[in-house]
Parts: C-alpha cells; sequence; structure tokens
C-alpha cells in the first residue's frame, strides 16, 4: 500500500506501541515465561462461562441498553452500598463500559478541555497520559515517593489551582501494587473541597488487597464520592482479561456527561456477558475471597525468590510483585527487562516506561496471577542469576 501523501498531523507525536504489547510479543519471541503483561494463565470460572453460553442460546445477542444491562446495574449499585457505604442509582449513576480503560477514556474525553489541567501521580498505569492529550489537556506530574511510593501531600497542594480540572488516582496501585490509605483520601478531601476539580479514580484492583487492609475507595470519603468517577474492571476480578468488561459509577450529573461520550463511542458493551455477570455477581465469595487467593500466589512467589539476589518488599495491592535488581547489574531497567527474556527466558516490565521522564530505580514488575507451576519455573530461572 502507498504510504498516505499527505501530512499527518498526529495528535500523539511521542506515544509508541504500549509496553504491554511490546514486552509480550518479546516474550512469544523468545518463548520466555511471561510475567509481563499483566493477565492470569488460568481459567476463569466454569459457571461464569456456562452463564454467558446460557445467555447466548437463550437469545441475548442483540444490543444491551446504551448504558448496561438494569440488573446488572442494580447488583452493581447493592455491591457498592455494602462495601463502600455509598448509594448509586442504577437508573442514572452507573454504566458498564468495554474494559476500565474504555471507562477512563470516556471520563477525561467527556469532562476535559483544551488547556486544562490534570493531576497524575507516576509511575502512572500508561493511558492516563494519551487520553489527555488527545483532549487537549495538560498532565501534571506528581512523583510517588520510591522505595513505598508515598504521597507528598504538600507537594500535591501547591500543583493543585483553579486550572486543575480533574486528578487520576489509582489504588490499589499499578505498577507499583501500593495502597492509598485512609488518610490519604482525607488529605485529598482537604485539597478538592470548594473547588471545582473531578477525580477519575481507577480501582480495577479494589479487590486484590493485601494483609489485611481494607480497599480505601473514594466512595467511603462523601467529598470525594460527590466529584468521583469510579472505574472498575470485571477483567481484573473475575479472571477474564480478554472479555474487557468495566463499570463507571458516578453522581448523576457527571454520568450525564460520561454517557454523552459513551453512547457515540462504543453505545453499548457486549450482551450476553452482561447477563452472565448480574447473575454471578449474586454469589459474593466470588469477588471477596479475591485478597487472599492472590495474596497466597504473592507469598509463594515471593517465598521462591528468596535466596535470590533480586531485593523487594511484598506488594501491598495488585498482581503486581516488584523486583529490586540492583545488586545483579547497574544496566538501564529497559535494557535488563529485554535482557533477561532472551537470556533468562522471563519476561518482565521495566518501571521507567510508567514515568514521562524515565527515572531508572533498577525495578522490574513481575506479575504473579499464574499457576503455581508458572511460578516456579519462573522463580527457578531467576534464582539462577
Ligand atoms: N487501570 C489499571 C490500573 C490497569 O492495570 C488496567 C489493566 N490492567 C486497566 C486500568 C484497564 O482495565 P481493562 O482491561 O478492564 O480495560
Ligand atoms: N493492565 C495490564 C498490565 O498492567 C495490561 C493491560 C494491557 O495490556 N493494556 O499489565
Amino acid at each position: 500500500m502507498p504510504v498516505f501523501p499527505g501530512t499527518i498531523h498526529s495528535k500523539l507525536p511521542k506515544v509508541g506501541t504500549t509496553i504491554f504489547t511490546v514486552m509480550s510479543k518479546m516474550a512469544a519471541e523468545h518463548n520466555a515465561i511471561n510475567l509481563s503483561q499483566g493477565f492470569p494463565d488460568f481459567m476463569c470460572s466454569e459457571l461464569l462461562i456456562k452463564l454467558v453460553n446460557e445467555a447466548m442460546l437463550k437469545g441475548h445477542n442483540q444490543y444491551a441498553p446504551m448504558p448496561g444491562l438494569l440488573p446488572l446495574r442494580t447488583i452493581l449499585a447493592k455491591k457498592t452500598q455494602n462495601q463502600y457505604g455509598t448509594s448509586y442509582d442504577p437508573e442514572t449513576e452507573i454504566t458498564i463500559t468495554a474494559g476500565a480503560t474504555q471507562a477512563i477514556y470516556t471520563a477525561v474525553a467527556a469532562l476535559v478541555r483544551e488547556d486544562d489541567e490534570v493531576i497524575v501521580f507516576e509511575p502512572a498505569y500508561d493511558c492516563y497520559q494519551p487520553a489527555i492529550e488527545v483532549a487537549g489537556g495538560k498532565t501534571v506530574y506528581l512523583r510517588l515517593k520510591a522505595p513505598d511510593y508515598s504521597i507528598d501531600w504538600d507537594e500535591v497542594k501547591k500543583m493543585f489551582n483553579h486550572r486543575t480540572r480533574m486528578i487520576i488516582l489509582n489504588t490499589p496501585n499499578n505498577p507499583t501494587g501500593s495502597v492509598w490509605t485512609a488518610d490519604d483520601m482525607r488529605k485529598l478531601e482537604k485539597i478538592v473541597k470548594g473547588s471545582d476539580a473531578v477525580i477519575v479514580s481507577d480501582e480495577v484492583y479494589e479487590h486484590i488487597i493485601f494483609d489485611g487492609q481494607q480497599h480505601q475507595s473514594v466512595a467511603r470519603f462523601p467529598i470525594l464520592a460527590e466529584r468521583s468517577l469510579i472505574v472498575s474492571s470485571f477483567g481484573k476480578t473475575f479472571h477474564a482479561t480478554g472479555w474487557k468488561v468495566g463499570y463507571c459509577v458516578a453522581p448523576h450529573n457527571l454520568m450525564t456527561e460520561f454517557r454523552k461520550v459513551h453512547q457515540f463511542l462504543v453505545f453499548s458493551v457486549n450482551t450476553p456477558i452482561q447477563y452472565a455477570l448480574a447473575e454471578y455477581l449474586k454469589e459474593q465469595d466470588t469477588y471477596l475471597d479475591l485478597g487472599s487467593f492472590y495474596q497466597k500466589k504473592r507469598d509463594y512467589f515471593n517465598g521462591l525468590l528468596k535466596n535470590s539476589r533480586f531485593k523487594f518488599s511484598p506488594a501491598s495491592g495488585t498482581y503486581f510483585q516488584l523486583l529490586d535488581y540492583s545488586a545483579i547489574t547497574i544496566e538501564k531497567d529497559t535494557d535488563y527487562a529485554v535482557r533477561l527474556i532472551k537470556e533468562a527466558g522471563v519476561a518482565s516490565i521495566p518501571i521507567s516506561v510508567f514515568y514521562h521522564k524515565p527515572v531508572d530505580n533498577k525495578i522490574l514488575r513481575f506479575c504473579f496471577a499464574k499457576k503455581e507451576e508458572t511460578l516456579e519455573k519462573a522463580a527457578e530461572l531467576l534464582c539462577k542469576i
């Protein structure tokens, strides 16, 4: 095909291919164990699959309602009320989305205008900044403090001003595995109170939190909840990242703006999976046990690595474990991640790519949402280094 002969005025001139695609592809090419992109290597529930099949066979194969299937939205309203004590109206305040990615993009597209400032904490998950850039907004980065990735609230206060239109937060946090405390939430409340800033709270790992800690959803904090679009993902919660179904909850007036964009971005999300999820969610254990399920995997993986040359402190949440390789080499993390695939046969994600200007702390991210045997094989290879 001959190339387009005109000038392309790229809206994302600096954006390449996402690191997850790059590393998963390289892992496959080199037949490495893929602990890079975050996805389980085990099956999701057979019952859930059966429910999807049944919905299809019953003929639920046409467009779902634009905001999502009402029974699914209704059970999500109950779930949110039970867990965080906040009530959302399923009719007007909950929308089913094509994964969390679409929800985040939609929220940004609906609410960020030219020259608006959006505060993002970095290292940051990689879909926030491009959405802001396409909308014409300006990303303002607040760097989390390694090694525990805590937040300097005085810094946040200094950054916050009348141009701040949005703050995007993510707890439990990808890629760091850290979590926000109730005190962090209260500090944020003080800063945003009385302002026009809205919050996009990426809570896709809401159920993957460890060591008896409680997930601090913004929904628990009234001053935050009234200005927040909360995003979650069934992909993470039900081991089905490939289904790409998630949701957004927000107060009515914010959800109205969200839906204006949602209806033209995807209109609606696939129908049979929504029927299945509405049924499956009736059993709360399916998600309430997730923290202990993944904590066992974290501990198993970390236990296998205890005699390796990697240094780490256990992740507080998510299914990612950071490993510090500074005792092994002074190579850049992006170089070392490639070498680890080619020479050791294990794929990971270098953390520096989650900063707008690479910060190389010699840390790699490993996904432990894997079968025991996968973790064993990977740990064996890592321990040989
Ligand atoms: N936010 C974070 C922090 C994530 O880690 C991910 C995916 N792993 C997403 C959003 C996107 O979720 P989804 O696959 O449902 O679009
Ligand atoms: N969120 C997943 C991760 O952090 C990847 C999702 C994707 O590939 N877009 O690894």
